[in-house]
């Protein structure tokens, strides 16, 4: 196995918490989920060290988090290797949005496999536990529905979403590779469609693009006829169901799916957004994006019984905090959203 290399830190501060405190290493930690993630693992007394190469993520969403004296943050990308002595790693640096992941997507294969490599190599050698964001993807297009673990998938290998999903899916595979070679402490969880305060207004995901344009006026971009299905999760509810995983008492080294089963046309959503707005939004029609998968729900059998984890937040309320989240945005003066 490679040694990993050193890279410099970041400040005096992260220097002086190495030597006493547990350490958890956010890879991703600027994004939407991961600044939740930091914020919650903060907050429980943890020392946070997020890193992230800022190519989605934002200071913006660390701000209130630079007040902790257990916070630390590193620019880095994690194709290039790392060596910062760790407790706890989480693995959720990869752009998630199908524009952003598109953008460049052999970066994101190399995230995806080269990244996850490096911090697997990480763990083992600092004997860390190591948790993966993985997700829905890798059941691409589905023939199963709803979709259990135990379900291999249909994905195409040769498309524009590929990069995403074989990305999501080798590093899976990396996971269960250092798990059964080297004896590493994995835990995989596979997302469903999360969403809510600090996604980018430009995420290009459906739940901040309708909203955003919603709540600007604009026309409401449905690909397709809007009858292709998503089951949308809090981001409060996933960030419960990361901590159950990686601290549940008997250890998970298998892939656990994490969403909320309310399963929701394209078209129901915008029409619940544009009603929630009180927007004068007409809906359009776009084409329909190659290999979008038609229809999309987990099984959550795993996550109730394993972690007495299911979903608390509905649909209504949760779009109900983001909406807001969104407004607030809209309000400051260098919000994006007026433009
Ligand atoms: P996001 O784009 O907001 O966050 C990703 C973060 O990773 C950003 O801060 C970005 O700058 C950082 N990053 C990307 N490539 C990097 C690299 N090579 N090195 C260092 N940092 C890098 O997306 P998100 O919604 O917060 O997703 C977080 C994780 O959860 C991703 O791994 C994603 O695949 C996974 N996931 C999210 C969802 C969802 O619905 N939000 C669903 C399934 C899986
Ligand atoms: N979608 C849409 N309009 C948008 C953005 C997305 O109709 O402005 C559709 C997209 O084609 C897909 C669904 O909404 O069928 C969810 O897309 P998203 O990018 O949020 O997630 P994913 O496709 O990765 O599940």
């Amino acid at each position: 196995m490679r040694a990993p290399v050193s890279i410099a830190f970041q400040s005096a501060k992260l220097q002086s918490d190495l030597s006493s405190q547990r350490r958890v290493l956010v890879a991703g930690g600027a994004g939407f989920l991961g600044s939740h993630l930091c914020e919650r693992l903060l907050q429980d007394g943890h020392s946070v060290i997020c890193v992230d190469n800022f190519s989605t993520g934002r200071l913006e969403n660390l701000r209130h988090l630079l007040n902790y004296d257990t916070f630390s943050f590193v620019r880095h990308d994690i194709v290039e290797r790392l060596d910062l002595p760790v407790n706890e790693i989480y693995n959720l640096a990869c752009p998630a949005s199908p524009p952003h992941y598109q953008a460049d997507p052999v970066h994101t294969m190399k995230t995806s496999v080269i990244g996850s490599l490096n911090l697997l190599e990480l763990a083992a050698h600092y004997q860390a536990r190591i948790f993966q964001a993985s997700t829905s993807e890798v059941y691409g297009d589905p023939h199963v529905h709803p979709q259990p673990e135990s379900y291999w998938g249909n994905v195409n290998s040769f498309g524009p979403r590929s990069c995403y999903d074989e990305g999501k899916r080798s590093a899976e595979t990396l996971f269960y590779d250092f798990h059964q070679q080297y004896g590493v402490d994995i835990r995989i969880v596979r997302i469903f469609n999360t969403y809510g305060p600090r996604m980018r207004p430009d995420d290009g995901r459906v739940v901040s693009n309708f909203i955003v344009q919603a709540l600007k006026g604009e026309d409401i971009t449905v690909y397709g006829d809007g009858s292709q299905t998503r089951s949308f999760c809090y981001v409060d509810d996933l960030i419960e169901g990361f901590y159950r995983l990686m601290y549940s008492p008997q250890a998970i080294h298998t892939p656990v799916n994490i969403g909320n089963p309310g399963e929701f046309t394209v078209g129901e959503l915008a029409e619940q957004i544009v009603g929630m707005t009180g927007s004068s939004s007409k809906v359009v029609y776009h084409p329909l994006p190659v290999d979008d998968p038609r229809q999309r729900r987990p099984d959550i059998t795993v996550a109730q019984r394993e972690l007495g984890w299911e979903p608390t937040v509905a649909l209504a309320d949760g779009l109900k905090s983001t909406i807001a989240y969104f407004e607030r945005q809209l309000r400051k003066p260098s919000g994006k959203l007026a433009e």
